[in-house]
């Protein structure tokens, strides 16, 4: 199976999380399946392997996938972390979410100047979290080369919050 089948055939939907009205996209079904998993690492490490420096990954789901697929493509992981969580000096940015603000760290040290990365995360919404990270991470001094999610849900138009930046979703809905 490609990764795009798998991933329609280990994703859960879940009505009204986390509030009423919203359909949350549960891709536990895929981390949970080793064989399937695997399949869907695969693709994103061969379509960025030997481009990029650098994977990060956004917390919390961006780490489950991020940091294998580093080690798969022979990069580092670096994590992209919700306030208050990274020991020592970090850059920080908040951005606007639905109701209030989100703030999102990266350790100031954590990346080369110049690195090229590429930026994971398993869902692109509304691009609001994603379009932070790219802006977080080039205010650590890298480049983002690519965001790669695992599924868009483009009826939230994330992706024109990323103008000019190369996004590829394995799966949009
Ligand atoms: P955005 O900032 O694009 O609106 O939201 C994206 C962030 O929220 C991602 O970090 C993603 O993990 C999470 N998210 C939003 N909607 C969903 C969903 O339906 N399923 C999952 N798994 N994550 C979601």
């Amino acid at each position: 199976a490609t990764a795009a089948e798998v991933l329609g055939t280990h994703t859960r939907e879940v009505p009204d999380f986390p509030t009423p009205g919203v359909v949350f996209k549960d891709l536990s079904p895929l981390f949970r399946d080793p064989e399937a998993f695997a399949t869907v690492l695969a693709d994103i490490g061969d379509r960025w392997r030997g481009k990029v420096d650098v994977v990060a990954g956004i917390e919390a789901r961006g780490f489950i996938i991020g940091a294998p697929l580093a080690q798969a493509m022979g990069v580092g992981f670096v994590p992209i972390r919700k306030a208050g969580k990274l020991p020592g000096e970090t850059h920080t940015r908040s951005y606007d979410l639905e109701y209030g603000e989100a703030t999102i760290e990266v350790a100031a040290d954590a990346f080369v100047p110049g690195c090229t990365v590429l930026l994971v995360d398993d869902v692109l919404a509304t691009g609001g979290t994603a379009a932070a990270a790219a802006e977080l991470i080039e205010r650590a001094g890298a480049r983002v080369t690519a965001l790669e999610v695992l599924l868009e849900l483009s009826f939230l138009h994330g992706r024109e919050r990323l103008p000019g930046r190369e996004l590829h979703a394995i799966q949009v809905d």
